[in-house]
């Protein structure tokens, strides 16, 4: 035990397992993986988990995404019920249903988002979070029905559709499965683009493959938070591919903003604000006459792709019947 292990308090551990692989105590203190900063976990807190010395923006969970997001009063989580299912009994190295159970319990969440009904400033907002300790955050059939059914009930209540999305891409084991899903959220996103509610995407550290290629960049508004990757496959693929030296700064949110992939980068403690007042222009316009939105005819309801009977089962349109 080294001298320091001997002054700490009994109740404070330290992280690494005692074998020297991090000198940071845990549980008051947290080092910035960018400055290597000690910093006094409170301190942290209380700046949304952005590294007071350097202004890294650290990854966050889902629901702490939400909670410093919406207002404190009147929220609930929706669609909570919607869980994973392995239709193709796949496994690779573990099956597909063993990955689940322990992302499962590592994180507490059935999968990879989560869906909440709130307020902004007192504006009624639908918003979304990804959990990118679930599985990468990738998409499977649980992601893609829980982004659509908020997305409807954005529609149905006229309320702005938000959503931070951090995720490795598509699940692989879900193939086909997986992908279908781009192609239901990108759908549905259209939807909500033809009735005039606005739809904000946040694109938060890391953002790839199939998420990035589908809802991260379709938001009427694409925000950034600072120093972001996003891409659709990573930089080291692209360098092997086209045998050249990628820029500088490539897949940054800083290079995605010069070279207009994304709207705007957002400071984390400014989104709320920022964000509330987007969307009070965006919903100020059709009511002033402008119209356009009010003009278009809702898509009758057998054309979508949403479930009739809410029974957990999967949308008839997203998955084929079982084929074993
Ligand atoms: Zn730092």
């Amino acid at each position: 035990m080294s001298w320091i292990d001997k002054i700490l308090p009994s109740g404070v551990r330290r992280s690494g397992g005692g074998d020297g692989s991090s000198s940071v105590p845990e549980g008051l203190w947290k080092k910035c993986v960018k400055c290597d900063a000690v910093l006094y976990l409170p301190d942290v807190e209380r700046n949304r988990d952005v590294c007071p010395k350097c202004d890294h923006h650290m990854r966050i969970g889902a629901r702490r995404r939400l909670d410093i997001f919406f207002d404190k009063e009147n929220r609930e989580e929706v669609f909570a019920d919607i869980e994973p299912i392995d239709r193709l009994k796949f496994k690779d190295k573990k099956r597909y249903r063993d990955r689940l159970n322990a992302a499962q319990k590592a994180t507490g969440e059935k999968d990879a988002l989560i869906a909440m009904c709130g307020e902004l400033h007192g504006m009624p907002v639908v918003a979304l979070a990804f959990e990118f300790e679930f599985h990468g955050g990738s998409m499977g059939y649980a992601v893609g029905e829980k982004f659509t059914r908020a997305a409807h009930l954005a529609l149905e209540k006229r309320a702005p559709l938000v959503c931070f999305s951090a995720s490795g891409g598509a699940r692989m084991q879900e193939a086909l499965i997986s992908l279908m899903q781009m192609a239901k959220t990108s759908a549905v996103i259209e939807r909500l683009k033809c009735a005039g509610v606005p739809y904000v995407s946040v694109m938060t550290d890391p953002i790839y493959g199939g998420v990035s290629a589908s809802l991260a960049l379709l938001g009427d508004i694409n925000i950034a938070e600072p120093d972001a990757r996003a891409g659709f496959a990573g930089p080291n693929i692209i360098e092997q591919t086209i045998r050249q030296k990628l820029p500088k700064g490539f897949q940054r949110s800083e290079f995605l903003l010069e070279h207009g992939a994304v709207d705007m980068i957002v400071h984390r403690n400014k989104l709320r604000d920022t964000i509330a007042r987007l969307l009070g222009k965006l919903m100020a316009t059709p009511e002033m006459g402008a119209g356009p939105a009010q003009a278009v005819e809702p898509v009758p309801e057998e054309e979508t792709e949403q479930p009739q009977g809410v029974d957990g089962e999967t949308s008839a349109a997203s998955v084929p019947e079982g084929d074993d």
